[in-house]
């Protein structure tokens, strides 16, 4: 029996890339990646017009949101996707860096592939040159505490300064200031904390950008259910409730046969009390004002207009957890556990028409531990690229509010890192040496891609930022609108360190996983699902 049949590792015309031509093959697949978002970096950067296969537009120049639109085949380009997306969790800002660095330190590692030094040298000599550039970070930062609003408003304006929103920045960074301090809450060590859930933002088509506000509370997108009710209650005491105010359906079907009229009164009588039960057990608790997650009924929200109190239906849950943080209320799952301790406060309900639509306000809360921002704006692509800023404006303060650390920005600080680590490089010698040298040069792309964006030349950039650095300017950086090397610390171009920490670390990780990988092999699993025999192997799940 043994050796009848050959063995057979791969069957036969499985795809499959070995050696140097697997490397190079995804190194170009990432860089091309790297490529498709390097002219958006910065000030003078540009946008993209995405457009899907429905004809749907998207206009940004914010690289997470080209990289998950546009449709990426290669698993190597897949990795740099994901860069884009870890930085966009850990910190908003900073994608477009970290995936044109993740490309930069590829291809330099490409050059030194084809003189043969060996990919996991150069890996080795990345992961030495990453910690090195940690350290040189954290010496380079600069310190910002809590209440020191100017610096957290330049953090939040230094993060818009590239989006097409840069004219409103002022009135968004003080939106995005006021909102992160707001809902900002120290915890047990003593350490701040912010939980950006907290702050919802809604967005209304119609007026101008610079209708765009922070409101100390929470907008519900939704009326009051009946016209009796108030369109106005001050001194709002606000009851959630959870449970529906409905006179319960039988599960299974069943029949009720009434023999004379005076039944079918009894039984509607009997219906109209329970759900005047209902309002009655709401009044009692001393509400008058209800949010409820489930439904009204009709008979309900007219006793509850009689009684004066303000009742909104079928409330999304994000937005009861919402109230609940804002107005101090409990969420009340039964009705009938509903008392005057659950109920939280406001000094104003209100329903506001706001464009077409009527929408609850509650505000001024006593203490909102969550806030709303409501964005105008004349078309849905503006409003859809001012929640993606101002979503950028609140990362980048929370980030720096949570670790009170800066550094600054206009490829200060990647010149800065380049230099510390050619020092490092020269000290470590060896092989690894090289590698190292390679990633400081890595780090000038940053600088190199804002000025191509702005029009500069890179090379006269580089030399002269080179040059300040060397003078001991290590805050020196390229104003991209003068076109001079300028103390960008002067200039107010900071960026909390995080984002920087964070860049490094995910551009190096998927740079060293991209290099260390010799042969690609098609396999089974899910992913591909064009075979026949797709159904019967689904499980193993594709790429991602
Ligand atoms: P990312 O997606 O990486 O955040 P951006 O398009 O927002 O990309 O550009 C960020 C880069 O622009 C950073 O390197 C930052 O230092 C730089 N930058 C921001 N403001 C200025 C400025 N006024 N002058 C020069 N560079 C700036
Ligand atoms: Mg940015």
């Amino acid at each position: 029996m043994i050796g009848q049949t050959p063995i057979l590792i791969l069957k036969e015309g499985t795809r499959r890339e070995k050696g140097k031509g697997a490397q190079f093959s995804n190194i170009s697949a990432a860089r091309a990646i790297a490529d498709s978002v390097r002219s958006t970096l910065g000030p003078r950067g540009m946008d993209k017009m995405l457009v899907d296969s429905m004809g749907d537009v998207v206009i940004t120049n914010d690289g997470v949101t080209i990289l998950k639109e546009i449709d990426v085949e290669h698993p190597a380009a897949k990795m740099l996707v994901e860069v884009a997306k870890t930085q966009d969790e850990e910190c908003g800002d900073g994608t477009t860096t970290a995936v044109i660095l993740a490309g930069e330190l590829l291809k330099k590692a490409e050059a030194l592939i084809e003189q043969n030094v060996h990919p996991t040298v150069i890996s080795g000599g990345y992961r030495m040159a990453a910690q090195k550039a940690r350290e040189v970070l954290d010496d380079l930062a600069i310190n910002v505490t809590p209440s020191d609003r100017e610096t957290l408003k330049d953090i939040a304006r230094t993060s818009m300064i590239s989006k097409s929103v840069a004219a409103s920045r002022n009135l968004l960074a003080d939106v995005a200031v006021n909102a992160v301090t707001a809902v900002a809450e120290k915890n047990s060590d003593g350490k701040w904390e912010v939980d950006d859930d907290n702050i919802q933002v809604v967005k209304k088509q119609g007026g101008s950008m610079d209708d765009t506000h922070m409101i100390a509370g929470i907008i519900v997108d939704k009326e009051a259910v009946h016209p009796a009710m108030p369109k106005k209650v001050e001194n709002a005491k606000i009851a959630l409730v959870d449970s529906a105010l409905e006179v319960k359906k039988t599960e299974i079907d069943a029949k009720i046969e009434i023999t004379d009229p005076s039944q079918l009164q009894a039984f509607l009588a009997e219906e109209e009390n329970m759900l005047k039960k209902m309002v009655e057990k709401v009044k009692s608790s001393g509400a008058n004002v209800l949010f409820c997650q489930k439904g009204i009924d009709d008979l309900a929200q007219h006793y509850l207009g009689k009684e004066k109190i303000y009742s909104v239906r079928r409330v999304k849950k994000s937005d009861m957890e919402k109230l609940a943080k804002a107005t101090g209320a409990n969420l009340v799952t039964k009705l009938d556990d509903l008392t005057a301790d659950d109920l939280g406060t406001a000094c104003l309900v209100e329903e506001k028409k706001i464009a077409d639509d009527k929408m609850t306000f509650v505000t001024d809360c006593k203490n909102p531990k969550a806030v709303s921002i409501l964005i105008r704006g004349g078309t849905e692509h503006v409003i859809d690229e001012i929640d993606r800023s101002l979503n950028d404006a609140i990362s980048v303060v929370s980030v720096a509010f949570e670790d009170g650390k800066l550094v600054t920005g206009g490829g200060s600080t990647a010149i800065e890192l380049a230099l510390k680590l050619r020092d490092y490089a020269a000290s470590i010698g060896g092989r690894e040496q090289i590698a190292i040298d390679a990633f400081a040069s890595a780090m000038e792309v940053v600088p190199t891609a804002l000025s191509e964006n702005a029009g500069l030349d890179p090379i006269d950039v580089l030399i002269e930022l080179r040059q300040a650095h060397k003078a001991g300017k290590k805050y020196a950086g390229i104003n991209v609108f003068t076109g001079k090397v300028t103390d960008m610390k002067k200039e107010r171009v900071l960026e909390p360190i995080r984002v920087g920490r964070q860049a490094l670390s995910s551009a190096t990780d998927a740079a060293v996983m991209i290099l260390r990988i010799d042969d690609v092999i098609a396999s089974k699993g899910g992913g591909g699902g064009k075979g026949p025999k797709g159904p019967d192997m689904g499980d193993e799940g594709g790429m991602d």
